[in-house]
């Protein structure tokens, strides 16, 4: 018998079953796909936590200081070069925006806007979805003290593609950057950008160079390399755009981290139900295994504890029937808090449907919406499946996350 199982692999499923075979425990995930996670920019957000932790039903409410802290502390002792930044400190969008974050990797941090200097925006050719015109006026506008320059790099592998009519994603330059050859071809466009900006007698102040896509190693499955910026300038890395590299190599790394500490994962799974009984009639039900449907076979999977980390309406954990007649969580078929109005009509408002979800106890325990009584002793819910918060306007989706699957793993 597993000491836990935690359904869904996004990043609260990935963090719950990491940290908890981090503590020793012995751990299955069961997801039916990827999650969100090939939407993650790269950054953490995390939200002005004062304001939301005030918030009566805000999940970080469940929470103290100290757990949402060990959360933080948790990505970065995964991805050493994640830093905590402050309020000045910014990272590029894929439009040439600064956009703010709460970790993000060393190489996404920009320059002070206060300072002189030059960017050299490396446009790869045929590259999906990006427009260097458009981050070009607003990396003027956001830095008025730098000059911006655009210099084009071809990569020979997607010369037939652009033969072809064919464009390249994020994901596509990503594999590129990140092999030998490619890292060769960068480091040489780097160097002729250097060789340029010295001959040219450039203006005082530093040149960076900015690249969208991912570059950097520090999501390394194999994890025999380390990050290290070895190019003749620095590179600054715009957050991804979909689909994601770093979404993607995030997850890829999780995965690996989690297997390697001996944790067991069953992909394409898909759990169902749940057969559970109630210890006394008054008490709460204890869960004892759970029904997973895999390639074909129907699984009866026990543990001693749950961990449901299945997604909400966007991860699939919760399905709503035609004309919204039914909302139903999938698996333990949970009491959901669903508000009265769905949606309203200011596009860029908090939409109330973003706060359909399962509230928990402090210790992140089902509740009975009405009678706020505890219904599974040894279920517990994290990331976007819990009720009462809004990762679009209040900005803290990687914030939650973390921190309740990790909450989750230490209460187990
Ligand atoms: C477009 C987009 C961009 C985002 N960008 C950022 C960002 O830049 N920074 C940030 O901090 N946050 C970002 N977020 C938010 C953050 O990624 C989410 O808070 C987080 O991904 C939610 O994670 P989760 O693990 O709860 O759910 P999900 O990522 O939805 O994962 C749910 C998992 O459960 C699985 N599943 C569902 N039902 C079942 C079942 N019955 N059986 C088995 N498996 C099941 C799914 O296949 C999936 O793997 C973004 C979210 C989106 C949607």
């Amino acid at each position: 018998m597993w000491d836990a199982i935690v359904v869904g692999g996004g990043l609260a499923g990935w963090t719950a079953g990491i940290r908890a075979a981090q503590r020793g425990k012995k751990v299955l995930i069961v997801t039916e796909g990827v999650g969100t996670l090939y939407y993650f920019s790269g950054i953490f957000d995390y939200g002005d936590l004062e304001s939301l932790r005030h918030l009566p039903k805000h999940p970080y409410s469940l929470f103290d200081a100290e757990a949402i802290d060990r959360g933080k502390h948790f990505i970065q002792e995964l991805c050493p070069e994640y830093i905590e930044t402050n309020k000045s400190q910014h990272a590029l969008t894929v439009l040439g925006t600064a956009r703010q974050g709460d970790l993000m990797p060393r190489s996404m941090v920009l320059p002070n806007h206060q300072e002189q200097g030059s960017f050299v925006l490396l446009v790869p050719e045929g590259l999906k979805d990006f427009f260097p015109e458009i981050v070009v006026s607003n990396l003027v506008r956001e830095f008025p003290g730098w000059q911006v320059n655009v210099k084009r790099v071809h990569a020979e592998n997607f010369g037939e593609w652009q033969r072809m009519g064919k464009s390249a994603s994020g994901i596509d330059y990503a594999a590129i950057w990140r092999s030998k050859e490619g890292q060769n071809l960068l480091a040489q466009e780097i160097e002729a950008i250097k060789r340029e900006h010295q001959g040219a007698g450039s203006r005082s102040g530093k040149i960076a160079v900015v690249l969208p896509s991912l570059v950097s190693e520090y999501f390394d499955a194999s994890r025999t390399k380390t990050y290290v910026q070895d190019y003749s300038l620095p590179v600054i890395e715009m957050s991804s755009f979909l689909p994601s590299p770093h979404g993607r190599y995030f997850a890829e790394y999780l995965k690996h981290q989690f297997t390697d500490l001996g944790g067991e994962l069953m992909i394409g799974a898909r759990a169902a139900a749940l057969n559970g009984k109630p210890m006394s009639a008054k008490q709460p039900k204890s869960c004892q295994e759970i029904i997973v449907q895999s390639m074909g076979k129907v699984l009866h999977l026990k543990a001693k504890k749950f961990i449901l980390a299945t997604g909400g309406l966007l991860g699939g954990g919760i399905k709503v029937g035609i004309e919204r007649k039914l909302i139903q969580e999938d698996v333990f078929d949970l009491p959901l808090y669903v508000p009265q109005e769905w949606s309203t009509s200011q596009f860029f408002a908090s939409q109330p449907f973003a706060q359909i979800g399962v509230e928990t106890d402090k210790c992140l325990r089902p509740l009975d919406t009405n009678q706020g009584r505890v219904i599974w002793d040894n279920v517990h819910v994290v990331g976007r499946m819990l009720a009462h918060w809004d990762p679009w306007t209040q900005r803290c989706g990687g914030g939650v996350s973390v921190t309740s699957g990790c909450a989750a793993a230490e209460i187990i």
